[in-house]
């Protein structure tokens, strides 16, 4: 009988396949069984990365009930103290992958594997991916709860859905669930910059105008933005950016928007509508937004330009968005942005450019620059550095030292790829393994061998060794030493760690492993009292920090 259904379930399953995935037609199962309303959107902005998914609320608590959007078969499950934290991944037939992290509790079947993997493991973290015959779902069946686990600061769902094959991330409100939004987006500020013909941005020559909204929509001061010519360049141009947010009707926190356009003298010069994102892409936002803006006033204006190396594929429009304009000439532009109910605001504007001198002209040579398209090397005895080609965004003033500390560029320039740094271990007061790289001051996970200390990290800025010799902190929580007897059904401890991270962690019981869940954010460690707990026990935990450094926190206890 079980093996008729799995046959029957596989044609029904991979027969589907080839329903188009980005068909909008098809009508999924709401995720939560409450009213579906967003705290965050698809693409919003956010460091290093665009929200990959949509978040649903889960009025401020957790253990909401989680269902399946359409039959599948659990295909990844993953625990981590940070991160997702709880997550389960569903394949459908139709080819997409619906993910849903942060959970508080999984069910059934996904429990008891979990489970028996982390006792098989001793190990509380753990990612397992079942066969397709594994774990089935039907379309609206609960297999788990919602939470706040991994790095979610308030419970919610995180809610993905992912092309199976590539993995991209797909717009989830694309898809058709039911989302009252009725406001459209607002457009805060307009920044002007000078670009080269690759799109990089003339440094110094930005200039921020202000928006205004009134009876006919957003407008600027004389309906003008008038700038001077040595904003123009011989090959180059202009560049915009908008800052430019958005509201769901039922909640009062800022969201992204789904997509804009540019219009110079009514051609459509550049433009984004955010479909999808891949993983390997999505960190190119440190260049699809101003960077250093953001860093210094936490504004987030949206190029609407880009460089010759940005490569997300949500721009359309083949061109890098450059406005050509000469000194003593005008073009009439029109900016719209939109959500994906179609709710748009525009501005337009005259961009005027002064009489007077072009910008003169600026090369970036190697000897001075760290450039996107080259990569950079360098090795001497007390230092080696390797800068990958596509790792810097811009040009970037070659600023490296080596003594008294390796310092390379700037901690506010924003890196695409890891760049790899070894430093050499020339006194040794500690045993070797105590050592480890820091970056701008904070550990990084560092490999020793030949006398040389060895990194990857993805910021630039100071590099130094320090070694670490204490071990983490184990305080009861929720108990003190002279609760002898457990009136609890949960425990909890906090274990800091001040130089490195906690890298390990394990509750033994009359010297039985059990089960401590660990959430690095706040740092905290759990255990669920199993209620066939019962008489006088010795509880005792062991935890190590990344170099090694061991404590032992013990006391008996009457369950
Ligand atoms: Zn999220």
């Amino acid at each position: 009988m079980r093996h008729l259904f799995l046959y029957l379930f596989n044609i029904l399953f991979f027969s589907n396949l080839l329903v188009a995935q980005n068909d909008t037609t098809f009508k999924y199962h709401a995720p939560l069984e409450i009213p579906l309303v967003l705290s965050a959107n698809f693409g919003e902005l956010r460091p290093n990365h665009f929200h990959m998914g949509i978040d649903f609320k889960t009025k401020g608590v957790e253990g909401q009930k989680l269902v399946a959007i359409e039959k599948g078969y659990v295909s990844r499950i993953k625990v981590s103290p940070s991160g997702y934290g709880k997550v389960i991944y569903i394949n459908h037939p139709n080819g997409v992958t619906s993910v849903y992290a942060h959970c508080s509790v999984f069910l059934g079947e996904i429990d008891s594997l979990v489970r028996l993997t982390q006792e098989r493991n001793k190990n509380y973290e753990i990612e397992i991916f079942p066969s397709s015959n594994e774990i089935i779902l039907e379309k609206g069946e609960n297999f788990a709860l919602s939470g706040n686990t991994g790095s979610s600061t308030a419970p919610h769902l995180h809610f993905e859905l992912r092309d199976t094959k590539t993995e991209t991330a797909l717009n989830p409100l694309k898809f058709g669930f039911d989302i009252v939004d009725e406001i459209a987006p607002q457009i805060n500020g307009l920044k002007i910059y000078s670009v080269s013909e690759r799109g990089y941005r003339m440094k110094g020559k930005s200039k921020n105008i202000a928006i205004k909204k009134g009876q006919f929509g957003y407008y600027i001061g004389g309906n003008t933005a008038i700038i001077s010519s040595d904003f123009c360049t011989e090959q180059g141009g202009i560049g915009l950016a908008f800052e430019v947010t958005d509201h769901y009707s039922q909640a009062t926190n800022p969201i992204g928007i789904y997509g804009s356009y540019l219009l110079v003298n009514k051609d459509t010069v550049f433009g984004h509508k955010i479909d999808s994102i891949s993983f390997e892409s999505t960190r190119y936002i440190n260049s699809h937004i101003d960077y250093e803006e953001n860093s210094l006033n936490k504004k987030k204006y949206q190029k609407s330009f880009r460089t010759k190396e940005n490569n997300l594929s949500f721009y359309n429009h083949n061109d890098l968005g450059i406005i050509f304009i000469s000194p003593n000439d005008s073009s009439e532009i029109t900016y719209g942005a939109y959500d994906a109910k179609n709710n748009k605001s525009e501005l337009k504007f005259k961009l005027k450019v002064l009489p007077g001198p072009l910008h003169s002209p600026v090369i970036y040579k190697k000897e001075d620059y760290l450039l996107p398209e080259k990569s950079y090397s360098q090795k001497s005895e007390l230092c080696v550095i390797n800068i990958p080609e596509g790792c810097l965004y811009e040009p970037t003033p070659k600023k490296i030292q080596v003594t008294p500390v390796l310092s390379i560029a700037n901690a506010s320039t924003p890196i695409q790829l890891p760049i790899q740094i070894k430093l050499p271990l020339k006194t040794n007061t500690v045993p070797i393994e105590k050592y480890y790289i820091a970056g701008n001051s904070t550990y990084l996970p560092t490999k020793f061998s030949d006398g040389w200390l060895s990194t990857e990290c993805k910021f630039l800025g100071t590099f130094s060794v320090k070694f670490d010799t204490l071990a983490p902190l184990i305080v009861p929580l929720n108990f003190s030493a002279k609760d002898s007897i457990c009136k609890k059904k949960l425990l909890t401890w906090k274990i800091t760690e001040n130089k490195t991270v906690i890298a390990d962690y394990d509750l033994f019981i009359d010297g039985k492993w059990y089960l401590l869940e660990f959430e690095s954010k706040g740092s905290y460690a759990y255990f669920h009292v199993p209620s066939a707990l019962k008489d006088k026990h010795s509880l005792k935990i062991i935890t190590k920090d990344a170099c090694g450094n061991e404590s032992i926190w013990e006391m008996d206890m009457s369950f």
